[in-house]
């Protein structure tokens, strides 16, 4: 079943000196029950995707398509309707989580504003849901009582994550939120996502990253993404282990190997710039830095190819026309 279909979307940011073109186009599925990374370097749109569902404002333009969220348009919802379903349908782990929590209130007091705008009335209720919920990632019911600041790195990024899910969201979406922690806690993270999923806290999870070897360990499906734009998608696994796009191969490339001294590894880092989103060429966006771009590519955008079940990747070398 489908949880979030994606169509065309189109995301810009307005600047003085023009719009940049941060999301492009952009059409994907996120179906009940799987976790959907979002992967490619900063700057190519990824967290502009995710947020353009629900916190949109200026700069940020919504230029053309659809975002169909258990059938209603996000793309189209006010923003009294979009903060009612923030929480409750929809919630977002922000990328700098560790400090996304109000640091004037304690925690209770921070949940309680939150189910209350949602239309809780019982604060006892509330604050027994916050403690079993506390206790479900390991954290001790005397954190409901403190301060953001009281707490260390890895408490606050828990306690957040605890408030970003507990009306129990149909679709969380996880923004870089492991990219400031050390391995353990990252590892801690992952293993709370899917906890999450498998008490039926949320249905599906939106995991956007850089890592891809991260993402590995969680995803079911990713969705790779270059300078605004899908450049492949596919099961996770398939998409690790037989890439089809350039851009994928070189991300793959420049992961560390597991097992292989690190003295001993090359670590081929992607070399050049990115294209100007101001003004991107009308073919592959990623010809600038790719090895093997041809006269056609600057030209004329490559379309998706099949190269698997369910995976699609948008290169000229892989035929298509
Ligand atoms: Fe490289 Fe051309 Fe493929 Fe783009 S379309 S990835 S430039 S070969
Ligand atoms: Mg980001």
């Amino acid at each position: 079943m489908s949880m979030l279909r994606v169509e065309d979307l189109r995301v810009y940011y307005s600047t003085p000196v023009g719009y940049v073109k941060a999301v492009d186009g952009v059409s994907f599925e996120v179906k009940e029950g799987e976790v959907f990374g979002v992967a490619g370097e900063s700057g190519c749109g990824k967290s502009t995707l995710v947020h353009s569902l629900i916190l949109r404002k200026p700069p940020m333009k919504h230029m053309g398509g659809k975002a169909l969220f258990k059938g209603r348009d996000l793309m189209q919802l006010s923003r009294e309707e979009a903060r009612k379903i923030q929480y409750t349908e929809l919630s977002i782990i922000p990328q700098y989580a560790m400090n996304a929590l109000n640091p004037t209130k304690k925690i209770k007091d921070i949940v309680w504003d939150l189910a209350r705008e949602h239309g809780y009335t019982d604060r006892e209720e509330v604050e027994k849901l916050l403690r079993e919920r506390l206790a479900m990632v390991k954290l001790s019911p005397k954190v409901a009582d403190m301060y953001p600041v009281e707490l260390s790195g890895g408490m606050r990024q828990r306690a957040t994550m605890v408030v970003s899910t507990l009306l129990n969201p149909d679709l969380l979406i996880a923004d870089e939120v492991t990219s400031a922690l050390d391995v353990t806690t990252q590892r801690v993270v992952i293993e709370l996502l899917h906890y999450f999923m498998e008490e039926g806290i949320v249905k599906s999870i939106i995991f956007v990253t850089h890592d891809l070897a991260l993402l590995k360990q969680i995803a079911d499906t990713v969705m790779v993404m270059y300078a605004g734009k899908v450049v492949e998608i596919g099961p996770m696994e398939e998409v690790i282990n037989d890439p089809a796009h350039p851009y994928t191969q070189m991300l793959l490339n420049s992961l560390p190997r597991m097992g292989v001294h690190y003295k001993r590894q090359k670590l081929h880092g992607i070399s050049g710039y990115p294209i100007s989103l101001l003004n991107p060429p009308k073919g592959c966006r990623f010809y600038t830095r790719c090895p093997y771009a041809m006269d056609v590519c600057p030209e004329k955008e490559p379309k998706f190819v099949r190269v698997g079940e369910d995976h699609y990747a948008a290169c000229h070398m892989l035929g298509g026309e």
